[in-house]
């Protein structure tokens, strides 16, 4: 018999119950919050989801019981944009960031992306598992229990390849759920800059081939912008994507304006990422082609810039937003989903229920994964955090803090030493 658990005596059990599809517009602010609600887990499942006294009575003698002690128990965050498998860290370039130094200046040295490709390729298979699997303990921690992870920092076929089965390891070893995302065209290495028609060739004609025959990404990914990858280029390389049977993302407008929103409604993507410089037509393409926009603010905080984005637009224009962290060594070294929560409420003007459910339930269903996670109602993975607070409110409200008191992955406890 699978183990069954009934977790009772939660101040507010956080469902984010509703319609199988993304949350739109006013229905962001709807988190269909039990009070003193409960649930009951059998093995890796949530079987029944009420109010304390209907869940008592579904408890039998070998049913463990976990005293949620009064807390918030919500599901676990989505993390629909990351990078996280790399190897070192530039920590030395965010010393020289705040003496002055540009963005730019580190990386016409050398610096910038170019470092952790270096490094990511000097790196073993088990080295990078080892360093991702750090990582996996500071997402898990602050109760993050699915993340998206990008490829990247390899740039040749063999590192790129390492870098996904890295993915694929920690998927399996670790309590954290990977869906792993291909992207080859992050940046042209700098062998290839005086000959990136022979990079592009090689992303479409070796690359994402071999990617797709080993299933080791779901998912494609461009850098769209004038000086990364042309609208050109992204169309190329995500349309050869498509052809292999993968689901296409695209960081899109996140320098300029340079159409990256318009490409991913060509397309049809899952989503567009960034959008810092996105405009009302990119906007209202997005939104006749139901893509959802993963929004970053992490990022635009960590490069010191003011250019957030426009959040309520999208939000009142009906699109079905996602925060993510975009956690990364170089733009924004955070795996913090409530540190995100407390820029979109204070940087973006989202509200803390708004935040909550572009973070969970619409980042879920933009990796494809909304029947699994994100919500908590029968049949769905039991997926869910205790968190030290007895109100949501309390976790775009405190920032900077750790707050899981306990995550479950499928049913189960994770072990780490916990701080609360
Ligand atoms: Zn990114």
């Amino acid at each position: 018999m699978p183990e069954t658990l009934a977790v009772l005596n939660c101040s507010q059990l956080v469902t984010l119950a509703g319609a199988k599809r993304p949350r739109l517009g006013a229905e962001l602010r709807d988190l269909s919050i039990l009070e003193d609600g409960a649930m009951l887990v059998r093995g890796d499942s949530i079987k029944a989801v009420g109010n304390r006294r209907d869940i008592e009575l579904l408890i039998t003698g070998d049913c463990e019981v976990i005293d949620a002690g009064g807390r918030v128990v919500m599901p676990g965050f989505v993390d629909a944009h990351t990078h996280a498998v790399f190897a070192g860290n530039r920590a030395g370039e965010f010393e020289e960031r705040a003496g002055g130094a540009t963005y730019q200046e580190i990386a016409a040295r050398g610096g910038g992306i170019n470092s952790t490709v270096r490094q990511t390729r000097a790196a073993t298979l088990d080295e990078l598992v080892e360093a991702g699997r750090r990582y996996a303990n500071w997402f898990l921690r602050s109760g993050t229990t699915t993340i998206e992870a990008k490829s990247g920092y390899g740039l040749t076929l063999e590192d790129e390849l390492k870098i996904l089965r890295a993915i694929k390891r920690l998927n399996e070893d670790t309590p954290m759920q990977y869906v792993p995302t291909f992207l080859g065209a992050h940046d042209v290495p700098e062998e290839y800059k005086s000959r990136r028609e022979a990079y592009i060739d090689l992303v479409i004609n070796e690359m994402l081939p071999r990617v797709a025959e080993e299933k080791l990404a779901e998912y494609c990914d461009v850098f769209c912008e004038a000086n990364i990858f042309s609208l050109d280029e992204s169309w190329r390389i995500l349309s050869a994507a498509r052809c292999q049977g993968l689901g296409l993302r695209i960081h899109a407008d996140q320098l300029s304006l340079s159409g990256g929103a318009k490409l991913a409604a060509e397309l049809s993507a899952a989503t567009a990422d960034h959008l810092e410089h996105t405009d009302a037509a990119g906007i209202a393409a997005l939104k006749a082609a139901s893509v959802q926009p993963v929004l970053l603010p992490g990022s635009v905080y960590a490069l010191s810039s003011n250019r957030y984005p426009a959040a309520r637009e999208m939000i009142d224009a009906g699109l079905a937003i996602v925060l993510a962290t975009d956690f990364n060594p170089g733009s924004s070294p955070t795996p913090s989903i409530r540190m995100i929560l407390s820029l979109a409420c204070t940087q973006m003007k989202m509200t803390p229920a708004e935040a909550v459910n572009a973070s969970i339930i619409n980042a879920a269903y933009s990796l494809g994964r909304g029947n699994e996670i994100g919500s908590l109602e029968a049949g769905k993975r039991a997926d869910f955090v205790i968190h030290d607070a007895s109100d949501y409110r309390e976790l775009p409200y405190f920032f900077g803090i750790e707050q899981a008191h306990r995550v479950y992955v499928n049913g189960r406890p994770v072990e780490f030493e916990v701080v609360s």
